[in-house]
């Protein structure tokens, strides 16, 4: 097929597909796409040797377990490949005040005669953890448990996620009252992108090195071709950018608008360090750390033999000078030898991801910053939402519409999520915390930090369209991050607390019996290293 035959051709049902780029973003579209529809489509991806990938992304959200169930890989298939750990919760540390800590958990919250814990915790708090009094996940992360025995085998049932019904869309189906699957991962993005390179290659996705220097449009504004500097033109029928940051089809190309958030999230930078770990001297955590800092956070990701961090930060606030040496103080002398990595970080989403016949994926698509480790998530929601509203012979634009609409609900969701963590933040040691409390919100939140004045979130409360994040999630950091003041619900006070009181002992016995039972993060992988 030539490109004037392509470009003269009405658009027909995609079978062709170039993928640009060869990130996270590029090698999980290539890998999901070849395992949902096989021989039945043709990949092309083209990357370049010179436009380096971003190379962090290592934590992730539990749902990511469904994206290597769809490619049939379990985990000793992959796991070591990738250098990956268990990720039981986010830790936060230091968001309220200096030394308190709280957890984030995959672990839903439950309900007694209709009412949260939560609502319960509140009208008689236990203690002064609330995390670890309505979940038994915290436990386990204070005492560096895996959830895992040394036998390989999980913790009990109670936990794990009801089964989902129907097709590719597993994980954007949520059942608010099932259980959630105890654990994500880390990894080593670089070593992910190796792993899926070859999943991919070896199932016949076509490999090409090289420089894509222009885009060609059809006379309607469809992508037509990619030339690259030295493959020639690469023509397709459908093109996914994952380009990154650069947007370079989509945004650059189709002139698809960016729309920022920088008004909400002010963080746009970030310098990051992959610094050695001794796992036979120092525990390592089952959990991602975010640790506060005068502009930002710092983020602390234990992999098998190095710890990924990095501060993320506003440059209003910060210089990346400044960043760095406040980094390698924090990690202390193992970073004296590691090349810092600084990063500069396009937050917001593109307005519509998908035009035409170009799909972007990955940052080319949007980003907001890693506090909640939601990058990957956009990625594996995106390609699921794309194999679902995938493209026939007429190109219907209701799939686009729904595609799109899918893909910014997402986005625009965890935006508000991540906002009610500044807006919460109880610390306000300098201006940077300051502004943090009174900085805009997008206008649903604001109405929706009202009604959680009153009574906490709910499901008739939270972001109403699916972004990854249930009820419980908004609970955990309203109430960890402290600076907004809730209380009970009045009803409580004339309901009877003894089944509230009973369920939250059951926590407490179970957290006890699972920490004396489970080995360490650091005793499951020396065994699973050493079998
Ligand atoms: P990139 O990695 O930037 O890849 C772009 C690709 O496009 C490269 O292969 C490049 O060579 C290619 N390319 C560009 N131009 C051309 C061209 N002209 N010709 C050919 N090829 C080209 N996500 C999480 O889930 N968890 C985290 O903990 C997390 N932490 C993060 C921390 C930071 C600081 C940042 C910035 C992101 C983080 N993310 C995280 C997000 C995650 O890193 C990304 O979602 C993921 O790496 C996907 O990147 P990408 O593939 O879209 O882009």
């Amino acid at each position: 097929m030539t490109i004037e035959d392509t470009a003269a051709d009405a658009p027909v049902r995609p079978s062709n597909i170039v993928i640009v780029g060869g990130g996270t973003a590029g090698w999980m579209t290539a890998a999901y796409l070849k395992a949902a529809f096989a021989d039945r489509i043709t990949i092309t991806l083209v990357e370049s040797a010179e436009v380096r990938t971003i190379g962090v992304g290592e934590a992730t959200f539990s749902d990511i377990r469904h994206f290597f169930e769809f490619l049939r890989l379990e985990e000793h298939d992959w796991m070591p490949a990738c250098n990956a750990t268990y990720k039981l919760a986010v830790r936060f540390e230091d968001w309220r005040e200096p030394g308190h800590h709280f957890y984030h958990p995959f672990e839903q919250l439950k309900s007694v005669d209709g009412f949260q814990l939560t609502d319960w915790w509140l009208r008689n708090p236990g203690s002064d953890r609330f995390d670890k009094d309505c979940f038994v996940m915290a436990s386990l992360c204070d005492a560096n448990r895996s959830p895992r025995y040394l036998d390989g085998s999980l913790i009990d049932q109670d936990f794990v996620e009801k089964p989902h019904q129907g097709g590719p869309s597993r994980s954007t189906i949520v059942d608010y009252q099932g259980a959630q699957f105890p654990y994500a991962y880390h990894f080593e993005a670089r070593l992910l992108a190796q792993f899926l390179t070859k999943y991919a290659t070896d199932r016949g996705v076509r490999h090409v090195v090289d420089n894509v220097v222009d885009v060609g449009l059809d006379e309607r504004g469809w992508v037509s071709h990619v030339r690259t500097a030295e493959h020639g033109v690469l023509a397709g029928d459908l093109f996914v950018d994952c380009t990154g940051f650069r947007g370079l089809l989509l945004n650059k190309a189709l002139g698809e608008p960016f729309v920022s958030y920088q008004d909400t999230l002010p963080n746009d930078s970030a310098v990051a360090l992959q610094v050695p770990l001794d796992m036979d001297r120092e525990p390592m955590r089952p959990c991602t750390t975010a640790t506060a800092q005068a502009a930002g956070w710092i983020w602390t990701i234990p992999l098998i033999s190095r710890i990924g961090t990095g501060y993320v930060y506003a440059r209003d606030y910060c210089e990346p000078e400044e960043a760095e040496r406040v980094l390698r103080e924090f990690v202390g002398p193992t970073a004296a030898e590691v090349e810092a990595n600084h990063i500069r970080m396009r937050i917001g989403r593109s307005e519509r991801s998908w035009v035409n016949n170009c799909v972007a994926i990955g940052l080319s698509s949007g980003f907001v910053e890693p506090l909640e480790s939601t990058g990957i998530f956009f990625i594996h929601h995106a390609v699921e939402q794309l194999v679902k509203y995938f493209p026939g012979g007429d190109w219907d634009p209701n799939l686009r519409t729904l595609y799109n609409r899918s893909v910014a609900h997402v986005t625009d969701g965890v935006r508000e999520f991540l906002c009610l963590h500044y807006r919460g933040a109880k610390r306000a040691d300098n201006q940077y915390w300051r502004d943090a409390q009174t900085r805009t919100v997008p206008d649903a939140l604001e109405e929706r930090l009202e009604l959680w004045r009153t009574k906490v979130p709910d499901a008739m409360t939270v972001y109403p369209y699916y972004h990854g994040l249930p009820p419980y999630s908004y609970n955990c950091i309203l109430l960890g991050t402290g600076g907004i003041p809730v209380r009970p619900s009045p009803g409580l006070e004339l309901a009877d607390e003894r089944a509230a009181l009973s369920e939250f002992q059951q926590i407490k016995a179970k957290a006890q019996k699972l920490v004396q039972e489970l080995p360490t993060q650091n005793a499951f992988f020396a065994r699973m290293r050493a079998s």
